[in-house]
């Protein structure tokens, strides 16, 4: 990989230093695809960006106006400038992912908000877990679904789920103390303190209102209904709603009513998120810059392999393998995301969603 560095002994704070800078980054960068780092003087990396056209980026820095604006806060933060040319804008795209996620540099923190318009569905670890609607992926554990859009519906239909299946949402540590918690329960009786379990809006595995089995029983059906494959909480809800029907209780029936459409709509996403992520499956050729053609194998979203184009019969055969290693069935689809992936899943269904004619380099593997 070809390599520039433009860099001042000095802060570069003045427009003379600045100038330097710019000069070097005229001289020696060129109009290719590529990443660029923005380094302090300490050399901590303050920003990290990508272009199709790295020379003429890097010098749009210099044309900004206002001091105010981010591209001269992030060249008055940094001292040298690094670029490196990648085959292709989506190589750029991935290494610049891949450099954010190692450097955190902090001019890259609002970009990151930017994608944040996506929530997922978190169900937290340890004991008696929790769902939660969540903005991205955390540093603690935790199973992921999504992503969605329009976070507070699915806040709402959350709601309705926690209750439905009694499950908790109250601070994540706090100390629960389980039914079969014998020994830990004489020591320390509790009473109930929270309305959700007094209105049986939760089965109260905080005040030993069920066993540790019991609660667990209920995640699961909660991780079922989540992946797709089990509608145990819909016919819950439409049973309640049909007996006050039957029994004249018409208020009470549309409250039902209401919040069985909430759920209803929540499967719905889930249903056209598993065809989503399903459909970002595929072989992927992208063309070099000079001729250095890439093939991607991406599964779900998330490039599991990347490639030279293969040139000779072995290559291929080489290339055959890794395709069915890569795509072989390993059970049916849910809507389950590892948390590593969550980034490259919303930054690949990014680029094909804005770049559509993308597609026709894809290659489907059946
Ligand atoms: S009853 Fe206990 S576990 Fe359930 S939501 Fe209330 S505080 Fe949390």
């Amino acid at each position: 990989m070809m390599r520039g560095i433009a860099a001042l002994r000095q802060q570069p704070t003045t427009d003379a230093q600045l100038a330097v800078m710019r000069s070097t980054v005229r001289d020696a960068a060129v109009d290719r695809p590529g990443i660029y780092r923005m380094l302090s003087s300490e050399g901590e990396v303050v920003y990290v960006g990508k272009s199709k056209r790295v020379r003429s980026r890097l010098l749009s820095y210099f044309r900004c106006v206002y001091p105010e604006d981010k591209g001269a806060r992030i060249l008055r933060s940094a001292e040298k400038i690094e670029w490196e040319y990648t085959p292709s804008e989506f190589a750029a795209l991935l290494q610049e992912l891949r450099l954010i996620k190692r450097f955190r540099p902090r001019y890259n923190v609002a970009m990151m908000r930017d994608a944040r318009h996506y929530s997922f569905i978190k169900l937290t670890k340890g004991a008696a877990p929790k769902l939660l609607v969540v903005r991205g992926a955390s540093s603690d554990e935790g199973t992921y679904y999504g992503p969605f859009v329009g976070a507070q519906r699915v806040g709402e239909a959350l709601r309705e789920l926690n209750d439905v299946l009694m499950l908790r949402d109250c601070r994540t540590d706090l100390k629960m103390f389980f039914s079969d918690q014998t020994e830990l329960f004489q020591l320390s009786p509790r009473t109930p303190g929270c309305i959700r379990h007094e209105i049986s809006k939760c089965l109260g595995p905080c005040v030993g209102g069920c066993s540790a089995g019991q609660y667990d029983d209920r995640v699961g059906l909660a991780k079922a209904f989540l992946e797709g494959s089990d509608d145990g909480p819909i016919n819950t809800l439409r049973d309640e709603m049909e007996r006050l029907s039957a029994g004249l209780e018409f208020e009470r029936a549309a409250v039902y009513r209401d919040k069985l459409e909430r759920l209803e709509a929540l499967r719905a996403q889930f249903g056209r998120l598993r065809f989503a992520v399903e459909n970002l499956s595929f072989v992927y050729t992208v063309p070099g810059h000079e001729g250095e053609d890439k093939v991607y194998l991406i599964r779900r979203g998330v490039v599991r392999a990347e490639v030279a184009k293969p040139r000779s019969s072995k290559d291929r055969r080489t290339m055959k393998q890794l395709v069915e290693d890569i795509f072989s069935p390993d059970g049916s689809p849910n809507a389950q995301v590892p948390t590593h992936e969550i980034d490259e899943l919303l930054l690949l269904s990014s680029w094909f969603r804005r770049f559509p004619k993308e597609m026709k380099r894809t290659k489907q593997v059946s």
